[in-house]
């Protein structure tokens, strides 16, 4: 469905909350004041020192990272996930990038990154999506915090080979973790990548050997949603 279409249904069908389905009232926007009270906060004070940066510590160069809140198959923050990433609601993803990019703005070192970078998704999962839900987040974060988006840096490989040559790259864990760097979008300086999600810190890490050849690069994450251990 188009962008224009879902903007006129929403104009004839009065908007609700993308969580508990409830009518939003005046004011609110894509989540009722009652599940943005609810949503369990990480509340984090610093982005190098974190659960979140924890796990990622050791395993990647990423040397900072925060999330809004955190993720659980059964809590809130799955619906709203959902319907961002499958239910062709793209607002969801600026609404919770503006919330994340709230954070961003006042936690250094994620504060004085020289762009955004959205973790790409493949061309398939693209097409049939129709968007990336990750440019999105990156969108609501950079109305924020004046960052600006690079969406062309980091694309996902399309891969085309034989199942046997599949298989062996599954057994090494590499089949659905290709990104690829665009020399022509690259400047060296800090870059913050953003996702939806961080579950096992595998789609961060892969995105960040993106620049395993590359100087003078300082690599952050920011993500919506963790899920905490
Ligand atoms: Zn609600």
């Amino acid at each position: 469905m188009s962008y224009l279409i879902s903007d006129l249904i929403s104009l004839i069908y009065p908007d609700v909350c993308t969580i508990c389905s409830n009518a939003l009232v005046q004011n609110e926007r894509v989540i009722c004041l009652t599940c943005l009270y609810d949503i369990p906060l990480t509340n984090y004070v610093s982005a190098t020192n974190n659960e979140m940066i924890a796990q990622l510590y050791g395993v990647s160069p990423i040397k900072a990272a925060l999330a809004y809140c955190h993720y659980s198959d059964t809590g809130m923050v799955k619906n709203a996930i959902h319907n961002l990433k499958y239910n062709n609601k793209h607002e969801v993803g600026t609404f919770l990038g503006r919330l994340l990019g709230q954070l961003v703005a006042k936690m250094p070192p994620l504060n004085s990154a020289d762009i955004l970078v959205p973790v790409p998704i493949h061309p398939k999962k693209l097409k049939l999506r129709g968007y990336n839900q990750s440019e999105f987040i990156a969108k609501g974060i950079s109305e924020v915090t004046g960052i600006p988006v690079n969406n062309k840096l980091l694309t996902r490989e399309i891969h085309s080979l034989s199942q046997t040559k599949k298989d062996q790259w599954e057994r090494l864990g590499q089949q659905k973790d290709a990104y690829v760097l665009h020399e022509e979008e690259f400047c060296p300086g800090s870059i913050l990548i953003v996702d939806d999600v961080m579950t096992t810190g595998g789609t961060l890490t892969a995105c960040s050997k993106a620049f395993d050849n590359k100087d003078n690069v300082r690599l952050f994450a920011a993500t919506v949603a963790f899920t905490l251990k």
